[in-house]
């Protein structure tokens, strides 16, 4: 954890119910381990879409859809999200629980592996939420980056590695080196980038949010 306990706790405590279907997607994916949005990033998230309003938004790694259900209940009504998601089994979990919420005219769930998905998009979108496979965030970035107008907004969770991140490449398992190294580049790209503007929110497990800048 990388916010003191007692503190996630109490903020925890002050969060509302998404209401029936959140509740049970979330009961769910934590009996079978689906790593679904922490609370933090729940309200997060919520506040991104309210404060942006997209019309357009795009997510990588949908799980069963969680995320995604919760960022089209605080979109604009006319907005569409567009979610990818490779792994088989958790596809009809998904489909099943857009719609059960009554998406599944404003949230599309297209079945791959993102890095092939991705360069066939032929949408700009206003919106990204990343939130798949943390060793390839530079991978899917190089290929969004060319889809996201200026004035829009990249969302990446889990860049902090339960803290790990701050450790030196001795102290991490060596199992864990190699992602431990992508992300480090990773973060440094995000922040050294010309096209981006980007801040690093020590919150859940690790957020980062970055704005597409207008250079000409
Ligand atoms: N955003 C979801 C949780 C996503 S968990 C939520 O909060 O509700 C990460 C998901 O990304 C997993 O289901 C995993 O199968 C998927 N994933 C990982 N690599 C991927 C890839 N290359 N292409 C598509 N999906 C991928
Ligand atoms: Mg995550």
């Amino acid at each position: 954890m990388i916010v003191n306990e007692r503190i996630v706790t109490y903020l925890h405590s002050l969060e509302k119910s998404n209401g029936e279907l959140c509740d049970e997607i979330e009961r769910f994916a934590h009996e079978t381990d689906v790593p679904i949005i922490r609370k933090e990033m729940e309200s997060f998230l919520k506040v991104m879409i309210t404060m942006k309003a997209p019309a357009n938004i795009l997510e990588i790694g949908t799980a069963i859809g969680y995320s995604a259900i919760l960022m089209a209940k605080a979109m604009p009504e006319a907005s569409r999200i567009t979610t990818i998601e490779n792994y088989e089994k958790r596809i009809p979990i998904a489909r099943n629980n857009i719609e059960k919420a009554g998406f599944s005219d404003r949230i599309t769930l297209i079945e791959g592996d993102a890095l092939k998905v991705l360069p066939e998009l032929a949408e700009i979108y206003d919106f990204v939420f990343m939130d798949a496979a943390k060793g390839q965030y530079m991978n899917y970035l190089e290929m969004i980056i060319k889809k996201v107008a200026p004035g829009g907004v990249i969302i990446c969770d889990n860049v902090l590695q339960e803290g790990d991140i701050v450790k030196s490449r001795y102290g991490i398992e060596r199992r864990n080196r190699t992602i431990h190294g992508r992300m480090r580049d990773y973060l440094y790209e995000l922040k050294n980038r010309d096209d981006l503007e980007t801040t690093i929110v020590p919150i859940g497990d690790g957020i980062t949010v970055s704005v597409r800048k207008d250079i000409g």
